[in-house]
């Protein structure tokens, strides 16, 4: 495949996610601006609004860690930046004949510790801001891990709602074929994120052999995770993150001595991660009692049955007008009292509106960047629990490795050795994390970012820098 040159877009403005709940789209996050009714003292025009960025966010989070743990002035600045940014604009026929334009993205922050690696979003929301803040959280991921990955992550700015299956297939095939080279498994290697999943690895993959000499194509098959398993995918790795969470909620509860038993729990989103982490939560005897996805949220004191729900939101397109339980509204279910909070949809829910709403002991965040720095600050002032997303979501790409190695050393793992791989390496970093929020006195988001800067400054300082 041949290597496309770095063509810049303007990032667009994007319009509302199409959610029927009062939340910001993820990429328009939270504006600075006047409390309402009031205006400026001086009556001089407004400023213009700064908003913040998904990106400012995580280098919110990385100043506060870098600060306390006083990484390498020259380390520091490395991080901070992304290595590549690519951006491609392709065409692809649609069903009436006509071409359409697509804009997709591959950032790829660094590979200090290994081949890139990370998913890709469908979602309107996606642009190149938000795809960065993606791309480096996978950085802090695979390091807190101790996974040999660095960070990347990318994804089409569409709602797939609008397209067939075969218009999906064809736009995820010219995709594939625009990044060329910018992908490779033993280079960037993507995985399912929001709006893609097992179905979508397979087309990748099998468009990225298909440009291959035939006797290149097995070897490379290790070029996405998150394939189906005949197509050389891992058992468990549809089940991956939502296990991964599970296990740290578990090891959390082990801590706090609660027991999970009796326990509840509400999900925003209902999707790979919410799913699983339900059905797998329900099965150690907690109790799920309100549930939103982008149709609508439910809420049932007596216990949601999450494999039912999940039959349910199959065949109606979400859990709207579910039978069981009473429809409640966004700040309804932000409200619900209940022991465990998962966000497991999009970033940017728990704000410094939304934080004082919350009613929960413990947020494990299962989505990626689900809490703002100010909605962090309120969440600690009252007394809430912690599991940041770059620890409580690493079973997906922890899997993912596991899938990896899998496809290059030709062997098929059950799912019994899978998860107590899992196992293993998730509560390994679930430990490291507490031993530093203990050792710094720090939040627990603050600990995770000094354990993964700790093993990027190391491997930095081992090789130095070229020249
Ligand atoms: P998915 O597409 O399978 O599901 C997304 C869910 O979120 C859907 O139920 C959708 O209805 C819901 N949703 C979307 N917008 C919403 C809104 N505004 N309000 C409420 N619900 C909304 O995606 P997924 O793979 O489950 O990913 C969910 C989150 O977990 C994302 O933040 C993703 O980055 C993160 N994550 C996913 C993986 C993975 O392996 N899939 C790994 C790590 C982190």
């Amino acid at each position: 495949m041949t290597s496309r040159s770095l063509t810049e877009v303007p990032s667009s403005d994007i319009g509302d996610n199409g959610r029927n709940a009062i939340s910001t789209p993820e990429n328009l996050v939270v504006v600075d601006s006047q409390p309402a009714g009031k205006e400026s003292s001086d009556s001089q025009p407004s400023a213009p609004v700064k908003r913040k960025s998904v990106y400012d966010n995580v280098m919110a989070q990385f100043d506060k860690a870098a600060d306390l743990m006083h990484l390498d002035a020259n380390i520091r600045k490395i991080l901070a930046k992304t290595e590549n940014e690519i951006t491609v604009n392709f065409p692809v026929k649609m069903h009436d004949g006509k071409v359409e334009m697509f804009t997709g993205y591959r950032i790829q922050h660094n590979d200090a510790l290994g081949p890139f690696k990370g998913g890709l979003r469908y979602h309107p929301s996606v642009d190149r801001d938000e795809v960065r803040a993606l791309a480096a959280w996978m950085t802090w991921k695979a390091a807190i891990a101790e996974i040999p990955f660095g960070g990347a992550k990318g994804g089409i700015q569409i709602d797939p709602a609008h397209y067939s299956t075969d218009e999906l297939e064809r736009i995820t095939r010219r995709f594939t074929y625009a990044l060329g080279d910018n992908i490779g498994p033993e280079y960037d290697i993507p995985a399912p994120d929001v709006n893609t999943n097992s179905q979508i690895m397979a087309w990748i993959q099998d468009t990225y052999l298909s440009t291959m000499s035939p006797h290149e194509r097995h070897r490379n098959i290790h070029v996405v995770t998150g394939k189906p398993v005949v197509s050389g995918g891992s058992h468990g790795r549809d089940k991956a993150t939502g296990q991964g969470i599970v296990f740290t909620i578990e090891q959390w509860a082990k801590h706090r001595e609660v027991s999970l038993e009796g326990a509840t729990f509400i999900v925003q989103g209902f999707g790979n991660v919410g799913s699983w982490a339900s059905r797998l939560l329900t099965r150690l005897g907690a109790k799920l009692v309100a549930v939103e996805d982008v149709t609508g949220g439910i809420r049932n004191r007596d216990g949601i049955d999450p494999d039912d729900l999940l039959k349910y939101a199959q065949v109606h397109g979400g859990l709207r007008k579910y039978p069981t339980g009473e429809f409640v509204d966004h700040i309804m279910f932000m409200q619900t009292q209940a022991d465990v909070f998962i966000p497991a949809a999009l970033g940017n829910q728990i704000t410094a509106e939304t934080a004082p709403w919350l009613k929960v002991r413990l947020v494990a965040e299962g989505a990626n960047g689900p809490t703002t720095p100010e909605g962090d600050a309120i969440l600690q002032e009252q007394g809430i629990d912690l599991i940041p997303d770059i620890l409580c979501n690493t079973g997906g790409v922890i899997v993912s490795y596991f899938e990896w190695l899998q496809n290059k050393r030709k062997e098929f793992w059950d799912l019994e050795e899978v998860d107590r791989k899992l196992r293993k390496k998730i509560i390994s970093a679930y430990n490291r994390v507490h031993d530093m929020a203990t050792e710094k006195k720090t939040d627990w988001r603050t600990a995770a970012y000094i354990v993964a800067l700790s093993r990027l400054e190391m491997v930095y300082k081992d090789r130095g820098i070229f020249p």
